[in-house]
């Protein structure tokens, strides 16, 4: 069986390691390296009939052809067909390539046809001369182009891949048919070799657009392929956790009903319905692997100190991680207040906590303390819990997989693993959702607090940005308080604070009468927190504050957002600021200034802001405007980098996705690790597959 790169024609050591460079080590790889685009040289074109803008395939004999000196030296060669002249311009080429064109040679070539200064011409032609007989012919199919690296052209991958295509046709390169038949004839797929000859050389009628944009059967097939073994891939990590052992966490306890007792509110029905769903997983004796799902504002907090709760009351140790220092300070102040009534005092744990204090904090860890509450922090080493039994992370869309995992070992006591809460305020893409988080268990609560108004949101030019601020004086005092957002896209930490400093100055000499608050992300926790503290109590009307607001800030009374630069920040982002407000009784409104001109995306995101403020409905346009991996957060786009799948383009192949990964589970093990090593191959063992 010839499958080595090495066996193939014209592949020497130094093709090989570029090769190998594109993560193609075999021959089968070669196949799954797919074109982007398609050139139709099947026809060769009248020179007369050309117009500037086609790109076509001609021919013709050279009438002459010269040097030509001016500020670069330029080889233009003059053909003609009969029908009409044609210059060919190269500003590359060696002094051999001159005598090629010899006077009457007959030459074909292929490329745009630009108009020039003296008619048509067509600059850096692929081309050959016609020298007999043989080279007549004309292709009969489109001829593909492929991506490529620096040093690697097109005629050396057309050589690889016709090789590669010629093993595939005489059954020399072994490519298993990973889909059983019956499922590829109710979805009408065709077979991966015809897929992939099709999609490598396509006939001439092939439909070219649908090809270029990947929607072409025999495309679809193998993103049909890949999001399966994505699908399978996670599936199957969470089956393998689904084996482990986890403490039976079945005891209610009375502290859960004084709690509730205790709220200034009832838990909505959704609420009611996720805490419950929780409280059956985790009176399994499996770790629990649950998503929740709720739009900003909807209460995710009380439902994991429910959580939190029935964990400490069977006598297991609760962990609850936010991504930032800031929502994790805020979760710490909603569990003091909630639980410090009924003895529970919280330990403290940040990468800011240092020296002493770090020392009795992991102490009290590893003595058993009841809730400890904190950042990253809280999976590095050196962190020990003695017997961690619930896991409560927060925004996990911002922590990676893999963090998730490192969590769960932290669990390795008495082989006894963790349960794990995962919440998430940016809600994810149902399509997303069944790729990036198959397998796990997810709820969703759909249901806000009562009383709550939608935000009128109103996108306004900075060029009325006087308006802007007289607005939010009046506001102000009238007793209302408003959030004042500065943006600036990556630049540090620094740069921001000052630029919020600068904001925060300006409108407090124009806000005679309003006291003017400012948190950015360089302050000290405690100092950031008595900014907090009298925002919440009033004696600040207007809070300026840097993107570190984002998430966690809650402040009912709260009912003014304004946000600079706007059009700067993508959708998740705005959502989640324009979700700080609108959290009382009160109609709120947010601002999304913006500095002008900006373009047609960002036009797009201030006017879904302006329609909607359905969480999920901006989470889908989202994933159409960035992809999935800007969705996630960064550190997830290794489990989401597709080679043919588009989440947002394959939206209808996804519907079909859950079923048929069910079905290979159960009838098709096997199949299921080949499909996972021919899509995901090294990744899935990064991830633990
Ligand atoms: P998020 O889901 O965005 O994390 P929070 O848990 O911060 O939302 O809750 C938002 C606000 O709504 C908080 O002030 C919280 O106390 C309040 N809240 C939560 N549940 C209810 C409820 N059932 N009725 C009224 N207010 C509630
Ligand atoms: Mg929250």
């Amino acid at each position: 069986m010839a499958s080595e790169l090495r066996d193939l024609r014209g592949v020497g050591p130094s093709l090989e390691s570029s090769l190998n460079q594109l993560g193609i080590h075999c021959c089968k790889d070669l196949l799954f390296h797919l074109p982007f685009r398609y050139e139709d040289r099947t026809r060769l074109h009248a020179i007369g009939a050309l117009y500037p803008g086609a790109r076509v395939l001609v021919e013709g004999e050279v009438e002459h052809s010269a040097i030509v000196r001016g500020r670069r030296a330029t080889l233009v060669v003059v053909i003609s067909d009969g029908t009409g002249r044609l210059t060919l311009r190269f500003f590359h080429f060696r002094a051999a390539q001159k005598k090629q064109f010899s006077r009457g040679t007959r030459v074909r070539c292929y490329g745009e046809v630009r108009g020039g200064y003296q008619g048509l011409d067509m600059v850096h032609p692929s081309y050959k001369r016609i020298l007999n007989a043989a080279d007549e012919a004309v292709s009969d199919r489109l001829t593909p182009v492929y991506p490529s690296v620096e040093g690697l052209g097109q005629a050396s991958w057309i050589k690889l891949t016709d090789q590669a295509l010629a093993l595939l046709n005489r059954h020399e390169l072994e490519l298993e048919e990973l889909l059983p038949e019956d499922l590829r004839g109710n979805l009408k797929i065709p077979p991966l070799a015809d897929a992939l000859a099709y999609i490598h050389r396509p006939p001439v009628g092939a439909d070219v657009s649908a090809l270029v944009e990947r929607r072409h059967p025999a495309q679809q097939r193998l993103a049909m392929e890949e999001l399966l073994a994505h699908n399978l891939s996670v599936q199957q990590l969470h089956r393998r956790q689904r084996r482990l052992r986890a403490p039976a966490l079945t005891r209610p306890s009375s502290t859960e009903k004084r709690f509730l007792s205790q709220l200034p509110f009832t838990l909505t029905g959704a609420q009611q319905r996720v805490v419950a769903e929780i409280q059956e997983d985790l009176s399994r004796g499996h770790p629990m692997q649950r998503l929740v799902q709720g739009d900003v504002g909807s209460g995710k907090t009380v439902v994991a100190a429910m959580a939190a709760l029935r964990a400490m009351g069977n006598g297991f140790q609760v962990a609850v991680m936010a991504p930032t220092e800031l929502l994790a300070e805020q979760h710490l102040r909603s569990f003091r207040e909630w639980l410090e009534p009924m003895g529970i005092h919280p330990v403290w744990l940040s990468s800011k906590v240092t020296g002493k204090a770090r020392q009795t904090a992991l102490q009290a860890i590893e003595e058993n303390a009841p809730l400890v509450i904190g950042t990253h922090a809280l999976m590095q080493e050196g962190v020990h819990f003695s017997k961690l039994g619930l896991a409560v992370v927060d925004e996990q869309h911002r922590f990676g997989v893999h963090q998730r995992l490192a969590l769960l070992d932290k669990a390795d006591t008495e082989s006894l693993h963790a349960h794990q809460l995962i919440m998430t305020a940016t809600p994810i893409p149902r399509t997303l959702a069944m790729t990036a988080y198959a397998g796990l268990e997810t709820s969703v609560i759909d249901e806000l607090p009562p009383g709550r108004k939608p935000v009128t949101t109103a996108a306004v030019s900075n060029e009325r940005r006087n308006e802007v601020v007289s607005r939010v004086a009046a506001a102000c005092l009238e007793g209302k308080q408003a959030y004042w957002v500065c943006t600036l896209i990556e630049e540090s930490d620094a740069v921001q604070a000052q630029a919020a400093e600068e904001v925060a100055r300006e409108l407090q000499s124009d806000l005679s009468g309003v006291e003017v608050g400012l948190v950015h992300g360089r302050m000290k926790p405690a100092e950031k927190q008595h900014i907090m503290d009298r925002f919440k109590n009033g004696e600040i009307q207007l809070l300026v504050a840097t993107t570190v607001i984002e998430v966690g800030v809650d402040v009912p009374n709260a009912s003014l957002m304004i946000i600079e630069n706007a059009e700067r920040l993508g959708l998740a982002q705005l959502h989640q600021l324009r979700g700080r407000v609108g959290r009382g009784d009160q109609q709120a409104s947010c601002v999304l200034l913006y500095s002008p001109p900006i373009g047609p995306l960002a036009r797009e995101r201030l006017n879904i802001m302006r329609q909607t403020s359905d969480g999920f409905r901006i989470a889908e346009k989202d994933l159409e405007l960035r992809g999935p991996g800007e969705v996630l957060g960064t550190r997830q786009t290794g489990m989401l980098q597709f080679r043919v799948a588009d989440l947002a383009r394959d939206q209808q192949l996804l519907e079909s996705i859950p079923g048929v990964a069910q079905r290979l589970l159960d009838e098709n093990p096997g199949l299921v690790q080949k499909l996972i090593r021919r899509w995901i191959g090294d990744a899935a063992r990064f991830a633990g597959v």
